[in-house]
């Protein structure tokens, strides 16, 4: 697909938007096209679906950028991680519709793993809490 796909256009957002302002807009989008909310209509559900993963993937695609951005220096001893890609679209715990990854291990979670969609999946977010 030639498609130029511009995360800041599938999320509907002026480039440079504000982090804050982008996680927004996207658990927006997502509630909005959750394919869980068409399961009486499979043509509309399969739509929203291939919807939902775009949202997803422009939403984690300025996430990394994000975190590039606002990295710490860090001993280059350690290889970037591989790139993120929406191999798996269900939770582990459930089995039902990813909306959120967890930022550390990409783990997909649903509205019941990570109800306040922080973006961390139960193992990560326990540990984070003591950060903050
Ligand atoms: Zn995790
Ligand atoms: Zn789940």
């Amino acid at each position: 697909m030639a498609t130029l796909r511009d995360p800041w256009t599938i999320l509907g957002l002026a480039p440079g938007t504000p982090w804050d302002a982008v996680r927004t807009r996207y658990v927006q989008l997502i509630r909005q096209h959750h394919p869980d909310r068409y399961a009486d209509n499979p043509d509309e559900q399969r739509r929203q679906e291939e919807l939902t993963k775009d949202i997803i993937w422009a939403y984690h695609e300025l996430e990394k950028r994000q975190l590039k951005f606002s990295a710490r220096p860090r001993p280059a001893a350690r290889p970037s991680p591989p790139a993120w890609t929406p191999t798996r679209m269900t939770c582990a715990r459930h089995g039902r519709w990813a909306v959120i990854f967890c930022t550390v291990c990409g783990e997909p979670l649903c509205t019941r793993c990570d109800s306040a969609l922080t973006g961390f999946c139960p193992r990560h977010r326990s540990q984070r809490r003591g950060v903050h």
